[in-house]
C-alpha cells in the first residue's frame, strides 16, 4: 500500500506544504517523496517524520516531465498524491489522464484507504467519495491537514531517469515579497473593498507588518485594483489556514468563507455588527476600520 507524494519545491526550498501532505499521506501507508528540486529540498524532504525514501530529481520541473516521471515510478504504488495546489493541479490531471485513473481532488479528510472527504459546492456541502480503482490518484487540501515533524534521516535516491519534453522552460517569474506566503502563514491580515483605495491598504498591510503576517484581501477589492491578484483569499483565490486569520473590512460573503475555513480564530473588525464574518468571528471589534486599525497598531508597537 505505498505511497509516494509529489514535493512542492518554490526557488528551490521545499515547501511547508509538503510536510502537512506527508501527514496526510501517512494515513494511507509508507510514504516515499518524489522531489522535484535540487539536493537541499531532498534532503529537507527526508528529515520529515514518516519519509520512508526521497527520490530527488532536479530536471523534471514542467508538468508534463514531471507526469512523466511520476508514471515511470507509478508501478511501485498504489497511491499517487499531491497537495491540491497550482502545481498538483497542472501534474495530477495529466497523470491521471497516462494512467487512465480517475482521481479524486482536493481532499480534506481521510475515512478509509478507499473513501474521502472533500468540499463540493465552494465549501458549502462536504462529500463522501468511495474510489474502488486499483490505484488511487489524489490531491490533498494541505491546509486541512497539520504538518508532520520533522527529525527524520530517510535515504535519499536520486531518479536519472530524464523524461523529454517538447516543451522548454525559459523562465519562472516570482513575486517579491518580505512578508510571509499566505498560503502556508499563521497569522494572515485581509481588507475587503471598504479600505477605499490602494493607499488604503496600506494600512492593513502596516497592521500585516507589525504582526509578522501575510496580507490577503477580498475578491471585491483585487477586483477594484486595491490589492493584487495572488493576495486573494476565497473559492477563487487561495485556501489558507492560519492560526489567526484578521478580517478587516469584509462582510464574510459565502466565496470568501470558502478560502478561510481552516482558520483556527478569527478576528473582524467592521462597522456592521450583523455582518455574516461577525457571526462566525471568536472575536469582533465594531467601529471603523480606519479608526481601529491605527489604535490597533499603536498598541502593538508598544508592546
Ligand atoms: P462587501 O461585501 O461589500 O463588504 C464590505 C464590508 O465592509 C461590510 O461588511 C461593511 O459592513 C464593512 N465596512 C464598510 N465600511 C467599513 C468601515 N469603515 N470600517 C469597518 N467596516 C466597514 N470573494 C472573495 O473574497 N474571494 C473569492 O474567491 C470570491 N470568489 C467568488 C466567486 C464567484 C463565482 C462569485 C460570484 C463571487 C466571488 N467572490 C469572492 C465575491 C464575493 O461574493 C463578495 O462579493 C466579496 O467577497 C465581498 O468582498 P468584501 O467583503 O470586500 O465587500
Amino acid at each position: 500500500m505505498s505511497v509516494l507524494v509529489l514535493a512542492e519545491v518554490d526557488d528551490g526550498v521545499l515547501s511547508p506544504a509538503t510536510a502537512r501532505i506527508v501527514a496526510a499521506a501517512a494515513n494511507l501507508g509508507p510514504v516515499d517523496v518524489f522531489v522535484p528540486g535540487p539536493r537541499a529540498a531532498a534532503d529537507a524532504a527526508a528529515a520529515i517524520s514518516g519519509v520512508r525514501k526521497v527520490i530527488a530529481n532536479d530536471s523534471s520541473l514542467l508538468a508534463d516531465t514531471l507526469s512523466g516521471a511520476i508514471e515511470t515510478l507509478a508501478k511501485d504504488y498504489i497511491y499517487l498524491v499531491s497537495g491540491a495546489s497550482t502545481l498538483g493541479k497542472d501534474v495530477i490531471p495529466r497523470l491521471a489522464a497516462k494512467l487512465d485513473i480517475q482521481p479524486v481532488t482536493d481532499i480534506v479528510a481521510i475515512e478509509s484507504p478507499t473513501r474521502f472527504v472533500r468540499p463540493i459546492y465552494a465549501g458549502n456541502a462536504l462529500e463522501t467519495v468511495t474510489d474502488s480503482q486499483s490505484k488511487h490518484v489524489l490531491t490533498f487540501r494541505a491546509s486541512a491537514f497539520r504538518p508532520a515533524a520533522g527529525g527524520n534521516a530517510a535515504p535519499v535516491e536520486v531518479f536519472d531517469n530524464a523524461v523529454q519534453s517538447a516543451a522548454t522552460l525559459i523562465a519562472a517569474h516570482r513575486t517579491e515579497s518580505d512578508t510571509p506566503d499566505l498560503s502556508t502563514a499563521q497569522i494572515v491580515v485581509a481588507g475587503g473593498v471598504s479600505v477605499g483605495s490602494a493607499e488604503g491598504f496600506q494600512l492593513i498591510e502596516k497592521l500585516g507588518k507589525t504582526l509578522g503576517a501575510a496580507v490577503g484581501a477580498t475578491r471585491a477589492a483585487v477586483d477594484a485594483g486595491y490589492a493584487p491578484n495572488d493576495w486573494q483569499v476565497g473559492q477563487t483565490g487561495k485556501i489558507i489556514a492560519p492560526d489567526l486569520y484578521i478580517a478587516v473590512g469584509i462582510s464574510g460573503a459565502l466565496q470568501h468563507l470558502a478560502g478561510i475555513q481552516g482558520a483556527r480564530k478569527i478576528i473582524a473588525i467592521n462597522s456592521d455588527v450583523d455582518a455574516p464574518i461577525v457571526k462566525i468571528s471568536d472575536v469582533a471589534l465594531i467601529g471603523d476600520l480606519f479608526e481601529i486599525v491605527p489604535q490597533l497598531i499603536a498598541e502593538l508597537e508598544r508592546l
